[in-house]
């Protein structure tokens, strides 16, 4: 039987998260407070963080238990299918397999709910209120308000204006959900005013809004933050979507040369791939990828160094791949991959060449967007495409060679809100962006000061 689809039962979800941090061949650098320059301590996060995630973002420990209440509202769409892309293998004329992780199914149509229940959950049982957070394109504002409501606390987002203005359908979805959403920057926060002051035209920037909801968590005592990507809970918590691809692989009696997923901070492709890597560690041979596009080339481009994860400086310092943190990236619609940093794991993993980092050309993403929608009939989200243009170019290698692999990649999520960017794709809209060397010297000339990392 030409099997397409492998599901889990609830049942058979996995019941832990995987912490990568216990099997790192080397150790990573410490993140640095930023005004001391020493290693953070629990009690610099806990104006910001429950206790919890603080314990889970130092934990050494290989395996989580994810709580009961946790399951219970990750059963509402997990286990999430696993797809065998028998259609794009035959449009593909390749011998490779093709397999895809599914995230679509979540009801804010992301991977991002996978951590934003978790968080929330930490947060009612410690009494906390309120929620702020940011948003780029409102993937992540959607997913919190979305866990917010389960857990009924209060949430306000931060919302990049330019999206705010561009993007009304996923403010509707936070609305809907029960939060609140502002554009940002907003004359709520200095942060904001300071910024309005400066340029009352800005665009905004995720390191802005990033920055007003710090601020107003750190000014409040029933309030605190969240972040959708980045830190290494967020990580842990995607883990379960590897977990499963792990089972639904050898339900499908297979295991995959290569591993490929999106990254913008870096949440989804760790989730996928650090079960995955963790077999790579005990000798297995498996290949990861991450890719994310030439407008923002953090990974590809960017500079190992100390950095913030905001603009107003207000974050710790993380030792990481990074574009500065004042980088605002070209417009492209993959939203989500327009952030100056990246996860300190994953950058460590590139960092240690246990990851291949690669980028790919807007409109070369697209083409692989309509190929796969034309194939598998799938919408994907701009970002996730990155990892189909990806796992295409593996299936065609694998044709020219004359070999057979056998390729994984994560769709973290469907494209619905983003007819739009496929709407100017169709009509010839869309363009590349090079960014030239010296725009991206200009933007990491701000970060030189801060401490040296030896080579
Ligand atoms: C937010 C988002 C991303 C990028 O974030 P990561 O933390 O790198 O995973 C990728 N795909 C989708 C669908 C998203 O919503």
């Amino acid at each position: 039987m030409n099997t397409r689809k492998y599901v889990l039962s609830e049942n058979d979800m996995p019941r832990q998260w995987y912490n990568i941090v216990a099997d790192l061949p080397t150790p990573m650098l410490p993140v640095l407070h930023p005004g001391t320059k020493q290693p953070i301590t629990p009690d610099d996060l806990a104006p910001i963080f429950p206790m919890e995630i603080i314990k889970q973002e130092a934990s050494q420990e290989r395996w989580i238990d994810i709580p009961e209440q946790v399951l219970d509202i990750y059963r509402l769409w997990r286990p999430a299918p696993l797809y065998r892309a028998r259609n794009l293998e035959k449009v593909l004329d390749t011998p490779a397999k093709i397999y895809y992780k599914y995230e679509g199914v979540s009801p804010a149509g992301s991977h991002k709910p996978n951590t934003a229940v978790a968080q929330a959950y930490y947060n009612k049982i410690e009494g906390v209120k309120r929620i702020t957070t940011e948003t780029g394109a409102g993937q992540w504002g959607s997913a919190l308000s979305l866990a917010c409501t389960f857990f009924g606390i209060e949430c306000k987002v931060y919302m990049v204006r330019v999206s705010f203005e561009q993007k009304p359908y996923r403010r509707s979805m936070i609305m809907n959900w029960g939060a609140s959403v502002i554009p940002s920057p907003s004359d709520q926060t200095e942060a904001g005013r300071r910024i309005l002051a400066q340029n009352p035209d800005t665009t905004g920037s995720l390191g802005i809004a990033i920055s007003e909801a710090v601020e107003e968590a750190v000014s409040r005592d029933d309030t605190k933050y969240s972040l959708g990507s980045v830190l290494n809970h967020v990580l842990l918590h995607q883990t379960i979507i590897g977990l499963e691809a792990q089972k639904q692989m050898e339900l499908a009696g297979d295991y995959p040369d290569i591993v490929i997923g999106c990254v913008g901070g870096g949440s989804n492709f760790g989730g996928i791939a650090f079960p995955f890597l963790r077999d790579k560690f005990q000798g297995k041979k498996v290949h990861a990828i991450a890719v994310e596009p030439h407008a923002c080339p953090t990974i590809t481009r960017g500079h190992f160094a100390y950095d913030f994860g905001d603009t107003a400086q207000m974050t710790p310092l993380m030792a990481m791949y990074t574009l500065g943190h004042s980088f605002i990236p070209p417009g492209i619609h993959a939203g989500g991959l327009r952030y100056h940093g990246m996860a300190p794991l994953i950058s460590h993993l590139v960092r240690e060449k246990q990851i291949e980092p690669r980028a790919y050309h807007q409109l070369e993403v697209f083409e692989a967007a309509l190929m796969f929608s034309r194939s598998e009939g799938i919408i994907p989200a701009p970002e996730s495409s990155h990892a189909i243009r990806g796992a295409i170019d593996e299936a065609l290698k694998a044709k020219a060679e004359g070999t057979s692999k056998t390729i994984l990649f994560n769709l973290s999520g469907h494209g619905h809100f983003d007819m739009s960017a496929y709407d100017a794709f169709l009509a010839g809209k869309l363009q590349d962006y090079a960014l030239p060397e010296e725009e991206l010297d200009k933007a990491y000339s701000v970060i030189q000061h801060h401490p040296p990392i030896s080579a």
